[in-house]
């Protein structure tokens, strides 16, 4: 049977605690959140009828820092997904030593079949609805699947009327009129372009010589995609939710954006021929790059992935089954909480330059971004070298460590 998300976050949670050895009272604190919050409520359609959603805001932990985490618009959001993505958070943060716990949001809705008037009266009303857990000192929502700029916008809009004056620092992904932050859209595709290259040079393969397949086309997959056909990999195969298509010879990125701006999907693109979700994930390529969603790389997947590395864009997207497979066959995986941090990382540069009211320039926010990234991967690709262990267990060691001193020296209220 397969796993949810939140069976398989506390699952790599577990293991990890189990090879650390960690205290058992610290592992019943961490392995559940700290704040659940689920709100009902009613948005006036523009057809004049009103309609109920549910969301969610979970905070997994917030002993190292204000909670940390995007918000998702996807109808197949629930309790449980909210749970394994603000836990998975909580790991990402403090491994990249941010000082931010975990969190997640969502809303159980296809964005899709709304029009921007009604999304936008739901983006409010929920965002006054979780209002009490959020704050520029206590809980900062960022963008994730489903939601954009846009969306951040309206979210901070909202809550400076509440509060009677403008408050950029209760979110970030926002736009740059107000207040976001020089190369946070393309801050997680950036950081998963720089992780794929680090991985690459240490299993002495040139990009020119690396064929990559991307599972998803929204904000993180088009941007890997895009900086690593930049850094001279091939990229081979391309999918969204309308389709995949693969072309051995390398898609011209560029070409394909023509196709991709008319259409909304990479699906028809005369450049390539049309496969399917499964074959593109089983495709001949070096490097495969799930940016989609959780749960894609199953055991019957994994068992005949071809890609020799796997970089881990979207949250969760393998199973443990699958990583086991996968590690039988010395595919090599960057995790999800390094391998996408680069959005969480350029989040914190936003949050920080609206507390500061002090706006960096783009080359500087690169070039941290790309030190912390750099450092994040040596650290983990050398604890993972000492203890002969993967690149998933070195860093939740380091992260759950953090969070675990964090805790121990803060000691338990009252
Ligand atoms: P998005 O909404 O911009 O894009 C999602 C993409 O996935 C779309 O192209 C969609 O068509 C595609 N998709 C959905 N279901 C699919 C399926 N079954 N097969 C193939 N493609 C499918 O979302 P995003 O912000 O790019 O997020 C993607 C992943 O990256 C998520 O796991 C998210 O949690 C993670 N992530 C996002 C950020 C960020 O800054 N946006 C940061 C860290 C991690």
């Amino acid at each position: 049977m397969e796993l949810t998300a939140w069976q398989v976050a506390q699952q790599q949670f577990d293991e990890a605690a189990e090879e650390m050895g960690l205290d058992q009272s610290m592992r019943e604190v961490l392995r559940v959140p700290q704040r659940e919050l689920i709100v009902n409520f009613p948005v006036r359609m523009d057809n004049g009828t009103v309609r109920v959603f549910t969301g969610y805001r979970v905070q997994h932990n917030i002993t190292r820092g204000p909670a940390k985490g995007g918000l998702r618009y996807h109808p197949a959001v629930n309790l449980d997904e909210v749970r394994a993505l603000s836990m998975w958070m909580s790991w990402k943060t403090a491994l990249m030593g941010i000082p931010f716990g975990g969190a997640k949001g969502g809303v159980v809705v296809d964005p899709g079949e709304l029009t921007q008037n009604e999304l936008e009266h739901l983006t409010r009303r929920y965002a006054t609805e979780i209002s009490v857990f959020v704050g520029p000192h206590s809980d900062i929502p960022a963008p994730d699947v489903g939601t954009n700029a846009q969306t951040m916008a309206w979210f901070m809009d909202t809550l400076s009327m509440h509060h009677g004056y403008s408050m950029p620092a209760v979110i970030t992904g926002k736009p740059v009129q107000v207040g976001g932050s020089l190369g946070r859209l393309e801050a997680t595709g950036r950081g998963v372009a720089t992780v794929t290259a680090k991985a690459l040079a240490r299993m002495g393969v040139e990009p020119s010589d690396a064929t990559v397949a991307v599972q998803g086309f929204g904000n993180v997959g088009s941007i890997s995609a895009m900086l690593l056909h930049r850094k001279g990999c091939r990229i081979v195969g391309l999918s969204d939710v309308k389709g995949a298509i693969w072309n051995a010879d390398g898609i011209d990125i560029d070409d394909l954006m023509k196709h991709f701006s008319s259409q909304g999907t990479v699906a028809g693109y005369a450049g390539a021929q049309a496969i399917t979700n499964r074959e593109l994930l089983t495709g001949d390529c070096l490097v495969l790059v799930p940016a989609a969603l959780e749960n894609q790389l199953t055991a019957d997947v994994a068992n005949d992935v071809r890609a020799r590395l796997v970089v881990e864009a979207a949250n969760g997207p393998t199973t443990p089954e699958a990583d086991e497979i996968l590690r039988g066959k010395g595919c090599v995986l960057v995790p999800d909480i390094l391998a996408n941090a680069g959005g969480v990382v350029v989040s914190y540069f936003e949050w920080v330059q609206d507390l500061q009211a002090f706006f960096w320039e783009e080359t500087d926010i690169n070039a941290r971004l790309e030190l912390l990234m750099t450092r994040a991967f040596d650290t983990v690709e050398g604890l993972s070298t000492e203890r002969k262990t993967t690149l998933r267990r070195a860093a939740y060691s380091i992260a759950v460590n953090k969070v675990a001193e964090a805790t121990l020296v803060r000691g338990i209220y009252p």
